[in-house]
């Protein structure tokens, strides 16, 4: 059961027996540090509770139905969660399901509910009507009422495991990254994502600001190749690449640094104006064709051969 969430063994378990047996509570908390599966599991979690065959599975009317009907509430607040937020969710609390026999409420980030949303919602914890069920989930349990935290089952999240955060990669057919990486993530997948995310971009800009240096001062056929085969690595980022060639041509025509796009390296290149702008043109033609998806092999070949070849017509004349 559970199976899209990755890890949290005892919270799946306690959930899981909890609606095998039957036994739901009235209000639970899912708390413990962002990026570890809470979210997840606690619409897992409600999408079973309702599910003809109990197990989330997607194919049940039930299941079918789980997003659409208003006896499922998942609240996501974008920035506090007022007083009146939660007078809405507990004016149509005591009203009868619809559709199943439950009423699920899940609240996200649930500790932006102001003190007096808290105590609003406190009201409907005191006596909730026999078929509610409410899942507060929270990164900040510390900003939990205690009156509110007696009266539902807490339910803690672990970091996950470095084998854990590998699964979430994989899951997702994203690189798994190096173990370096990932316990820098502390155990949270949303870390370990934009980790990854950023660690590959620098990776990528400090590969190509080395390699256009080369292109630049040396001008021959292998630093061409080499370019073009970083425009293969990072293909799925060919804009990316773009840009940093852009914001390179263009530090090599300013002759003051502050004034230059990477002011983080030493760049010291400098190129002639007319130059420059023939590369340019190279640039934004390429650019086109790409956008327009033209074919991207050939097309990247060919304006790195005609850059590599204004950069002679330069040393030539
Ligand atoms: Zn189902």
């Amino acid at each position: 059961m559970f199976e899209r969430v990755i890890g949290q063994q005892l919270p799946k378990e306690i959930l899981s027996t909890a609606i095998g047996s039957g036994k739901l509570s009235h209000a639970y908390i899912f708390y413990g540090q962002s990026g570890v599966g809470k979210t997840t599991l606690a619409i897992e979690f409600a999408k079973s509770i309702v599910c003809r065959n109990h197990s989330a599975c997607g194919t049940c009317d039930a299941c079918q139905q789980f997003f659409s009907t208003s006896d499922v509430k998942i609240i996501r607040p974008q920035k506090s969660i007022s007083v009146s937020d939660i007078r809405e969710i507990t004016s149509e609390i005591y009203l009868k399901p619809f559709l199943f026999d439950k009423k699920i409420y899940v609240i996200t980030d649930a500790d932006k509910m102001t003190v007096q949303a808290q105590n609003a919602l406190l009201k409907v914890f005191e006596e909730p009507p026999s078929y509610a069920v409410i899942v507060l989930v929270t990164s900040n349990l510390s900003m939990i009422l205690p009156t509110i935290l007696s009266r539902g089952v807490q339910i803690r999240f672990s970091p996950l495991s470095l084998a854990e955060l590998k699964l979430c990669f994989q899951n997702e057919g994203k690189p798994i990254p190096e173990d370096g990486l990932l316990s820098r993530a502390n155990g949270s997948a949303t870390r370990a994502f934009a980790l990854a995310e950023s660690e590959g971009y620098r990776s990528m800009r400090e590969t190509l600001i080395s390699d256009i240096r080369l292109l630049f001062q040396k001008r021959t056929t292998k630093e061409v190749i080499r370019l073009y085969s970083d425009f293969l690595t990072y293909q799925e980022e060919w804009e990316a690449l773009w840009d940093i060639f852009n914001s390179l041509v263009y530090d090599s025509t300013v002759s003051d640094p502050s004034l230059c796009k990477n002011t983080d390296i030493r760049w010291e290149v400098s190129l002639p104006v007319g130059t420059a702008e023939n590369i340019y043109k190279e640039l934004r033609s390429l650019k086109q064709k790409l956008s327009a998806n033209g074919a991207y092999n050939i097309g990247v070949l060919t304006a790195l051969t005609s850059i590599r070849n204004h950069l002679n017509k330069e040393r030539i004349s």
